[in-house]
């Protein structure tokens, strides 16, 4: 067992069970010994890799649908460029550096980044040493600033705490996470929470025993909704369903391969698929007017990645032009395992604003 694993069988020993979403949670921010506080997690040689850091292309492209947005506020001359979770600041880096091309945006651009990783905030303090433009950082989404904003999300809801409830043959409970001797181990509350499947969407019902239901605090997705409605846009790209659904998809990935989410506490990213109906409820009802959900590789092909890619590939070697062609199918391969159609992309927007390039069609 990890030194967090250890410290939560002590909880769960003194306090009962916890639910998934709080061991998700402890797992990824416990303030010394979570996963994200304690490591940069990213990259070949960590245990995943996300779109920015397969191919400049990524952050290039979503820097240039920054300006469009931009231009359809009006082009306002003091502009927030927000990113949520921002990793080593690479998707920021590549877009600042496509946004050469559009200077009045480039100098109306305010940085602010959310980070709660004390490791990644010096890794996106050395990636964005030196860019000219003037950069804060944040713990949380609550103190996201004032004014027009444009917020970019890759990979970040993923990693918000999913709650759990499981069928069994007398109704539904909650999942929860306690000690089977010394191991942890799913177990359910023992309080039902639905007998039947009155309160689930049409299509759920009649789910066999033993299904999962998930779902997310919509807390934040609400207060991002309401920044956006007020004040531009919010772009999420992120894996995940366009419509609500049963299965159970929490997952731990350990260098670039999947291992039990119990197994090593604070070791191992855990996250679990969006629930991009369940985010589009929350956004609309807190004002926002949604866009998408767009499969990503069709969004960024829209965005004009196949044009990207061969004007980079023009003044490639042979082998730097391989590499261009593998990110290329990475980023929008179809199937289970690709980025094409897994990954969806959904913005929210003030209701007044024209439909966000990408969408528009
Ligand atoms: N967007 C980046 C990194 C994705 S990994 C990329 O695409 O490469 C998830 C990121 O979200 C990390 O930077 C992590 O530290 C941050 N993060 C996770 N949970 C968070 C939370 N609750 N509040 C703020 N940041 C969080």
């Amino acid at each position: 067992m990890t030194p967090l694993g250890d410290e939560i069988r002590a909880m769960i020993a003194a306090d009962g069970p916890l639910s998934v979403g709080e061991y998700m949670e402890l797992c990824l921010t416990h303030p010394e010994l979570g996963y994200y506080t304690t490591r940069d997690p990213l990259g070949t040689r960590g245990d995943f890799i996300t779109a920015p850091e397969i191919s400049q292309m990524f952050g290039e492209l979503i820097g240039l649908w920054a300006a469009a947005v931009w231009q359809t506020m009006g082009s306002p001359g003091a502009v927030h460029l927000v990113e949520l979770g921002p990793g080593r600041g690479t998707l920021i880096a590549d877009a600042l550096r496509a946004l050469a091309v559009v200077p009045d945006f480039r100098a109306a651009l305010n940085v602010h980044l959310v980070e709660l990783s004390p490791v990644l905030r010096r890794r996106q303090e050395e990636t964005l040493a030196g860019f000219g433009v003037p950069i804060a950082w944040h713990p949380t989404v609550t103190d996201l600033p004032h004014g027009p904003s444009i917020v970019i999300a890759n990979e970040f809801f993923d990693a918000l705490p999913v709650e759990q409830a499981v069928k069994v043959p007398g109704g539904w409970h909650e999942r929860r996470i306690g000690l089977e001797g010394e191991r942890l181990a799913f177990t359910r509350d023992p309080e039902l929470i639905m007998r039947r499947d009155d309160a689930l969407p049409v299509r759920m019902r009649g789910a066999p025993v033993g299904a999962v239901f998930e779902w997310r605090s919509d807390s934040i997705a609400r207060q991002l909704a309401r920044h956006a409605s007020s004040y531009g846009v919010l772009l999420v790209l992120d894996y995940g369903h366009a419509a609500t659904g049963i299965g159970d998809t929490l997952q731990a990935v350990s260098a670039h391969g999947f291992v039990d989410p119990l197994e090593a506490p604070g070791e191992a990213d855990l996250t679990a698929h969006v629930d991009f109906q369940a985010l589009r409820e929350a956004a609309v009802g807190a004002g926002a007017r949604v866009h998408g959900p767009l499969p990503q590789g069709e969004f960024l092909r829209r965005l004009g990645l196949l044009e990207r890619a061969s004007r980079l590939k023009a003044n490639a070697t042979a082998a730097q032009a391989a590499e261009i062609d593998a990110a290329l199918a990475r980023l929008t391969a179809p199937g289970p395992t690709g980025m094409g159609e897994l990954f969806k992309v959904m913005a929210f927007a003030h209701p007044r604003l024209r439909t966000p390039p990408g969408f528009d069609r």
